[in-house]
């Protein structure tokens, strides 16, 4: 919608648009669409929706959707799919999976005419690589294992760059959440890509982990940082409290990011308290270089072998309070 497609295209995609030369994803419109709720209208074709800035009707094909992530440029290409409500009952889970599966069908076919023609704005050509976008497939299917199943052999037929896990960590229990990515992950090629979509905290990422996730995305470190909550390897910090008045610690001492090697918790909830936009900011830099940090160190452990121990300790740690 803002500032809407021609004029990313105009300005040579989206990596030269907000200055970031390194990978970007970008999702297809089917999850955003379902979270409208009543200000949509699905049909075999597509989604129609009312903008949500000037009430205008538009609509969202699998093939606009593909159009539009061309025209971004970014490297990971989202197909377009639909959301089923995390408790759906089977009939209804089916249905949307079906739909899905057929999307997921067309997605593909209009991503390749696309690549085709290399249609993809901002198409960078690195040493090693093509520059071409990748296209990844999403699993869905709610709760339902035979469904999600299924859901993963129709795109398996299909063949994507990656698969992911889709419509999940959208209001069903946390068990039937990982039961969902225990079943499915480990029968993903091990050469491909497993992302676990919407998920989570510092905690979540390492139960993903386990099951075998490589990419998760998530609001929580931004989001969470917007509202004064900072993630610390010693859990969570609310920025509000009373008692970091005047407390010149950082917001962890073992944290390397700028804001920590030069911020105090008592400044920070200052600004904060006086509606500073500053705060957030420092405290989304934070919350950022604590996730891409905690998700360092897995792959660390996972390569000198010691990822049980990495996630122990951590958890131990996380758990323990700040103090
Ligand atoms: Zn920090």
């Amino acid at each position: 919608m803002r500032p809407g497609i021609e004029t990313i295209r105009a300005c040579g995609g989206l990596h030269r648009f907000i200055g970031w030369d390194r990978a970007l994803l970008t999702d297809s419109g089917g999850f955003q669409v379902w979270s409208l709720g009543e200000l949509r209208k699905i049909s075999e074709e597509g989604t129609e929706f009312r903008s949500h800035v000037d009430g205008s009707l538009r609509f969202l094909s699998p093939e606009v959707s593909m159009e539009v992530q061309a025209a971004l440029g970014s490297d990971i290409v989202m197909v377009f799919d639909e959301c089923a409500p995390g408790k759906a009952p089977h009939d209804e889970a089916r249905r949307s999976m079906e739909l899905t599966a057929r999307w997921a069908r067309r997605s593909r076919d209009r991503f390749d005419e696309l690549q085709r023609v290399e249609a993809d704005t901002g198409r960078t050509l690195v040493e090693g690589l093509s520059g071409a976008q990748a296209l990844f497939g999403i699993v869905q299917g709610a709760t339902h294992l035979d469904l999600r199943r299924e859901s993963l052999e129709r795109n398996l037929e299909i063949g994507f760059d990656g698969y992911a896990i889709g419509g999940l960590s959208v209001g069903e229990e946390k068990s039937v959440m990982w039961d969902v990515v225990a079943e499915i992950a480990p029968l993903v090629p091990a050469d491909r890509p497993r992302y676990l979509m919407g998920v989570g905290t510092p905690e979540d990422l390492l139960e993903g982990v386990v099951r075998g996730v490589d990419m998760f995305d998530c609001v929580l470190p931004t989001r969470n940082g917007r509202n004064g909550q900072a993630f610390t390897s010693r859990g969570k910090l609310n920025i509000k409290n009373t008692q970091w008045g005047s407390d010149l610690r950082p917001l962890d001492e073992t944290c390397c990011c700028s804001v920590c090697r030069r911020h105090s918790r008592a400044y920070l909830r200052h600004l904060y308290l006086s509606g500073e936009m500053l705060s957030r900011i420092s405290l989304t830099h934070h919350n950022l270089a604590f996730f891409l940090d905690t998700m360092r160190r897995v792959r660390q452990s996972i390569r000198s072998g010691k990822f049980t121990q990495f996630r122990r300790e951590f958890t131990e740690m996380f758990n323990s309070g700040v103090e």
